[in-house]
């Protein structure tokens, strides 16, 4: 097996798939206006155009896949889409949701392989909560978590951190995580192509946050090798744990071991790179696999050593809806 590596040594056995770009949510950082689908656009990916392109990854080295979108579970054939990436020989198979459909669904994803997932709580507050995402869905998202939890399924929370909206929620989250034993995430706010704005009103570093949770107990975890971006915090009195994921700090990317796919079939090396890769061509027959492998492989070399987002250069990525955050 040729294992895929970039000029900058980095190796990548992780890939984040969008399965959708279609999301049925309106989160103000994300799809302020809801999901519009954009006139000539391609559909998604088939079952069998996936198949075939989690082979090729799978022949690469890639073991940890992440179904992401706009909102994986809006897909009708979800349920087959895990059970086609569970054959491919991926040992990680992974899910980000903003978990509407996660009480009803979970047991039946469970079946069709997912053993790991990342569910969007932005607030714990059912007011802010709806007031962020359009939709006063907290109460049942909040149960498919606890469901999770009681099936044993490695779950964590992703929380995008926004200034004067949700930054000053903690002791909610604390009083949380003292017996739920699940890790929440705090992301700092991306800028993207079309949140220039909002981004400018809401960006907060996670620096106080951070400093905070050292002064009160927390301590940092030692990073595993194959960890991803986030820097761990745990407590002896709380069952669960705190990430911070921040973009902006230093040495950010020097540890970036995944590529994602759009929903579409564009390979993109960097979220916020400044070109995609077509791939869907070499997805229609199962004997175009030398020639899936060689355009991914031939490319790699072009992956950047980080991304520009300090200098305001977010790529050709409008909103991580349509790239697959
Ligand atoms: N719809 C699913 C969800 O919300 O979990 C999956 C796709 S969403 C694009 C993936 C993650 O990206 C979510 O946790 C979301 O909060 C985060 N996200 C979206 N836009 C972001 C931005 N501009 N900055 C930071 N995180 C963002
Ligand atoms: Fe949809 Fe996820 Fe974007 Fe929210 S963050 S609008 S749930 S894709």
């Amino acid at each position: 097996m040729t294992l895929l590596a970039d000029r900058h040594g980095r190796r990548f056995p992780y890939l984040r798939l969008s399965v959708t770009p279609a999301c049925n949510f309106r989160c103000s950082y994300c799809l302020p206006h809801g999901y519009r689908v954009e006139a000539g656009t391609a559909g998604p990916l088939s079952l069998d155009e996936i198949a075939r392109l989690l082979r090729g990854f799978a022949g690469l080295g890639m073991h940890k896949l992440r179904l992401t979108g706009g909102e994986p579970s809006v897909r009708r054939d979800l349920g087959d889409v895990l059970r086609v990436a569970t054959v491919s020989g991926v040992t990680k198979l992974a899910m980000t949701t903003n978990g509407t459909l996660l009480s009803k669904r979970l047991h039946g994803w469970m079946d069709a392989g997912l053993n790991a997932i990342n569910v969007s709580v932005d607030s714990l507050d059912r007011a802010l909560f709806a007031r962020i995402t359009g939709h006063d869905r907290l109460a049942d998202i909040l149960h498919g978590v606890d469901m999770a939890l009681e099936a044993g399924l490695p779950t964590k929370l992703n929380a995008v951190l926004l200034r004067d909206v949700n930054d000053r929620q903690l002791p909610a989250w604390l009083d949380y995580l003292r017996d739920h034993a699940v890790g929440v995430r705090f992301i700092e706010l991306m800028q993207t192509g079309d949140n220039l704005d909002f981004f400018r009103r809401h960006h907060v570093r996670a620096a106080a946050l951070e400093d905070h949770l050292r002064g009160s107990g927390w301590q940092a975890l030692p990073r595993a090798p194959d960890a991803g971006p986030a820097r761990e915090y745990a407590h002896p009195g709380y069952a669960g744990r705190i990430g911070i994921i921040a973009p902006y700090s230093r040495d950010f990317c020097a540890g970036c071991n995944r590529l994602r796919v759009t929903a579409t079939g564009d390979l993109r090396l960097c979220l916020f790179g400044e070109f995609g890769i077509p791939l869907r061509r070499h997805l229609q027959r199962d004997d175009q696999l030398d020639d899936l492998l060689q355009a991914i492989g031939g490319q790699i070399g072009r992956k950047e050593q980080g991304h520009f987002l300090h200098q305001g250069r977010t790529g050709i990525t409008p909103h991580l809806a349509a790239t697959g955050g």
